[in-house]
């Protein structure tokens, strides 16, 4: 399925001279929805994943859909202050600031084999604090699938050295 024409483009959001990628029309697209979450657990194959880790917070959308075609439990990466128990944390940069991402201590057993999964990859500072937060728990980042993957902000260069999957590029 091309699901490009599910993807909006808007203008000048959330800040002037940034074009930002709306995925809303492919989730209220109930064949596109589904055919999408089958094709980013495609991505994986056999591969057994104990854990999808998804990211605050559009990366909440798919990653439970994931972990439970997969058979795999659902961890959440949220920013600073929103997890109850106790956390770690890492720092990074996103194409519109700086922040702070946070994980459960407990939320990854040691060897875990863990999927990340994001709506988009953009300068990868996001994706890379993921997966720093993931490998300090012990866990081991067998892939990081996204819906869009923003090539010319070369976030992959940032993920260099863990498999990098998206159902779009531009
Ligand atoms: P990065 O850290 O620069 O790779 O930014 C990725 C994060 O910013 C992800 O969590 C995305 O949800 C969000 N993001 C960046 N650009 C877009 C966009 O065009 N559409 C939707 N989310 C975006």
């Amino acid at each position: 399925m091309d699901f490009e024409p599910y993807i909006r483009d808007i203008k000048d959001f959330p800040k002037p001279g940034v074009t930002f990628k709306d995925i809303t029309p492919l989730l209220k697209n109930a064949t596109a929805l589904q055919k999408a979450a089958n094709a980013l657990v495609g991505f994986i194959g056999n591969t057994k994943i104990d854990k999808v880790v998804g990211v605050d917070s559009r990366g909440f959308i798919f990653a439970p859909m994931l972990a439970e075609k997969l058979g795999a439990g659902f961890v959440t990466v949220r920013k600073s202050g929103k997890l109850p128990y106790t956390t770690i944390s890492e720092s990074y940069d996103l194409e519109y600031g700086k922040g702070v991402l946070e994980i459960h201590a407990d939320a990854i057993e040691e060897g875990d084999k863990v999927l990340v999964h994001d709506d988009v990859l953009a300068t990868g500072g996001t994706a890379e604090a993921v997966c720093k937060l993931v490998e300090k728990l012990g866990g081991e980042v067998v892939q990081c699938n996204f819906l869009i993957e923003l090539s010319f902000l070369k976030g992959g260069d940032k993920l260099n050295g863990y498999p990098v999957k998206a159902l779009l590029r531009y």
